[in-house]
């Protein structure tokens, strides 16, 4: 396996490609998994690398959620992102920012386009999400429009410019699919957090890409260590509220009653929290009932769950 420096020397300003014309790439990194065993070990003293080695030391640490050890290294990325996946990117503050200026330069000729079989349809059960696609007939269209209306909207642009008109007013109109690049640096502890929210299935598909290049073939080589850690307990993890409890303790008891081993909708009506009753549409329930599924407890819905009132 290639020591550490050697990974980031090869990854080094590399443009990971991701949608049609963005790329993430390394500018530089401080520190490793022995950074956060290090910073961790001030805290816990040196004993305990007798009782726990490094792995176990990180995997108490994200279980935990014992956070700081996690800040003392850091990433900086140079990112090309169109503007709307920019815009939630942003979002994230505990980042430093530098973005490339559409007042002081032309903006960036390039316009994130769908393909003809990209064309997401609206979910009906989350409003800010998408689920399934378009015909490729209905995308072969859309993407012609796109690619025309990209087009148009760029010559407005350069002929405002041609016309004298400022940089930072010309850029008024173009479309939110324009490029945009910037560096981006962040520590781990919320590099992770980012990563946590944005490879998530209720992000958008653009930026779930972003973030698992990201995750995959940056944070992963560097910090193989903190990086399954971060799979096992948060990627990968399943979070158990109260109430999820109760319905599962309630749920297994029933179950051993009756001698079975999976139960079913009607079982899990049964027992979900008392709250959850009089609701027609309820996501916590809807979440609980998902988590069931994925344990293998509660036999999966052949269609959308029933109204319950
Ligand atoms: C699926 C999804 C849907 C979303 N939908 C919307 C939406 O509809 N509308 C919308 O406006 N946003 C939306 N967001 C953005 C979201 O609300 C957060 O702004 C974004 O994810 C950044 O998260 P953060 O604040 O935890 O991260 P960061 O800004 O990186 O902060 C990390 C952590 O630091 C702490 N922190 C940072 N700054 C402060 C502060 N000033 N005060 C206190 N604590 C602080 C908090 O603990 C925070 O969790 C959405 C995000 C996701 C992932």
């Amino acid at each position: 396996m290639p020591s550490n420096d050697e990974q980031v020397n090869q990854l080094r300003w590399k443009k990971l490609p991701v949608l049609d014309d963005g790329f993430v790439c390394l500018v530089d990194v401080m520190g490793d998994d022995q950074s956060v065993v290090q910073a961790a070990r001030v805290s816990y003293g040196e004993g305990t690398s007798r009782v726990s080695d490094d792995r176990n030391l990180i995997r108490y640490l994200m279980r935990h959620r014992h956070t700081t050890p996690f800040e003392m290294a850091e990433i900086k990325l140079y990112v090309r992102v169109p503007m709307d996946c920019w815009r939630q990117w942003i979002r994230h503050r505990t980042a430093n920012v530098n973005e490339y200026s559409t007042r002081y330069s032309i903006a960036i000729d390039a316009a994130q386009r769908t393909p003809p079989d990209g064309w997401r349809t609206q979910s009906t059960t989350n409003r800010q999400g998408s689920e399934g696609h378009l015909p490729v007939e209905i995308g072969r269209r859309l993407s012609d429009e796109e690619a025309a209306f990209q087009e148009e909207a760029r010559a407005v642009y350069e002929r405002r410019l041609e016309q004298g008109v400022a940089r930072e007013q010309a850029r008024k109109d173009l479309p939110l699919s324009t490029y945009t690049e910037a560096y981006w640096k962040v520590d781990l502890h919320n590099l992770l957090h980012f990563l946590a929210l944005r490879m998530d299935s209720h992000a958008q598909w653009e930026i779930r890409q972003y973030a698992t290049t990201i995750g995959q073939q940056i944070v992963q080589p560097l910090f193989p260590l903190v990086w399954q850690a971060f799979v096992d307990y948060r990627l990968e993890g399943m979070f158990l509220s109260r109430l999820d409890q109760g319905v599962i303790a309630r749920l297994m008891r029933r179950l051993a009653a009756e001698g079975r081993s999976q139960a079913t909708e009607d079982d899990f009506l049964a027992v979900q929290d008392e709250s959850w009753v009089d609701l027609r549409r309820c996501r916590e329930r809807d979440e609980c009932r998902a988590k069931l599924v994925a344990l293998g407890i509660l036999s999966a819905p052949k269609d959308e769950p029933p109204p319950t009132t």
